[in-house]
């Protein structure tokens, strides 16, 4: 079968919720991705940051074998010897009493919502059913009914409701919006510390740290959505260390296990993540022995090879390669660490489509930004490569 081939079984057969870049993919290692025909490809997008630690990580890759001949699920109705081991490494490397595990990150925020909301209820005396979340415009936390509600993209929501009641949204990087949308009944402040899907939108220097200091003035928790941002991506184990923020309610998901396999998580400390009970909530595969023991070795990963410096240093490298390359198409060079967005006057697709010719593949996101998020274990001489070509189709 060759490429053509692919493409009409996808056409045929998948239902058309996404309009991918007609490139097959049949192998992967490291920075690099191969198609059928067997072209190389510098992968610029790492499935979204969930393969910050490269593809097919030989070390993850081990893990997971040695794991799936042991047992690979059990279900919480009994115990297994991976999930603690994992949450502990978790919660240790992020300094927090206590960690949730889930699988996607739709579930770990639909997990953080019910957290805050218990909280509000149990610690904070909230009346009941009257929990208020505040969310901003242009967030993406996932694709959940009740997630989408609370979406401002019109195509994420059209015909999809009746949506759930309790959110109040607010114009990303406004304090003084966020602390005029707080009532009595406000649990919590969901953010993404950088916009991803909204267009590596970068919030005004210092929103992060005044945000939380009037989520704690107001008795708000304040609910970091690192899926995309954390575990390296930014150049920081977490996007909030660049404010020294410590959120009191952590999602983590994508790179927590560097692709292999979905694990997602929610940390706090115990007077949120205590607030559980039996039967509360679960999950048939959260927290099940495959996919703690990918964990454990994607975040051994993260840290043995130094891939948060790696991001910081050739991030900046990279922003500042691509910020001197002159050009009347680029409006603007925008992130932090290798998580970076170039905004161009028109619409991205058409120098996607001629990256992907010369080797490169990334993806546009609102239309009009090229996301530039390669696996944190790239190299100097391969940022080069990349930019010489993104120069090139640019120019
Ligand atoms: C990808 C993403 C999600 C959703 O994760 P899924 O695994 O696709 O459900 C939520 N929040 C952010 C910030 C994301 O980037």
């Amino acid at each position: 079968m060759h490429t053509q081939d692919y493409i009409e079984l996808d056409e045929r057969y998948s239902a058309h919720n996404y309009h991918p870049l007609d490139v097959v993919i049949s192998s992967a290692d490291g920075v690099w991705v191969y198609d059928v025909d067997g072209k190389k490809y510098l992968d610029c997008l790492s499935a979204y940051s969930a393969v910050n630690q490269g593809h097919c990580h030989p070390r993850i890759v081990r893990a997971m074998a040695e794991q799936m001949h042991k047992v690979t699920l059990t279900s919480r109705a009994f115990r297994n010897d991976q999930m603690g081991p994992f949450l502990k490494q978790l919660c240790e490397l992020t300094g927090y009493d206590k960690a949730l595990p889930m699988n996607t990150g739709a579930e770990a925020v639909e997990t953080a919502i019910k957290m805050a909301r218990k909280w509000g209820y149990q610690v904070k005396g909230v009346a009941d059913n009257s929990a208020e979340i505040i969310v901003c415009s242009g967030n993406f936390h996932g694709r959940t009914t009740t997630i989408v509600g609370f979406s401002s993209e019109p195509q994420y929501k059209a015909d999809f409701g009746p949506f759930a009641p309790g959110f109040v949204m607010i114009p990303y990087g406004d304090v003084v919006a966020l602390e005029a949308a707080i009532t009595p009944n406000t649990v919590g402040f969901m953010v993404e510390p950088i916009q991803g899907e909204g267009g590596v939108v970068v919030p005004p220097d210092g929103y992060l740290r005044a945000a939380k200091d009037v989520c704690e003035r107001h008795n708000v928790l304040f609910i970091a959505d690192e899926i995309q941002t954390g575990l390296g991506r930014t150049g920081k184990l977490l996007a909030c260390e660049h404010e020294a923020v410590r959120p009191d309610i952590l999602v983590l998901g994508k790179a927590l296990s560097g692709g292999f396999y979905p694990v997602s998580a929610v940390v706090a400390d115990e007077p949120v993540l205590g607030l559980l009970k039996p039967g509360d909530h679960g999950s048939t595969f959260g927290g099940n022995p495959l996919g703690s023991a990918v964990a454990q070795a994607a975040l051994h990963v993260l840290i043995d090879e130094n891939l948060f410096e790696n991001s910081a240093e050739l991030g900046s490298y990279f922003k500042g390669r691509l910020q001197r390359i002159e050009s009347d198409v680029i409006k603007e060079v925008r992130g932090k660490g290798l998580f970076i967005g170039m905004e161009l006057h028109e619409p991205a697709r058409r120098y996607c489509e001629a990256l992907r010719e010369r080797g490169i593949l990334c993806k546009e996101t609102h239309k009009t930004v090229i996301r530039f998020a390669p696996p944190l274990v790239i190299t100097k001489e391969q940022v080069d490569w990349a930019v010489d070509h993104i120069e090139a189709v640019l120019i």
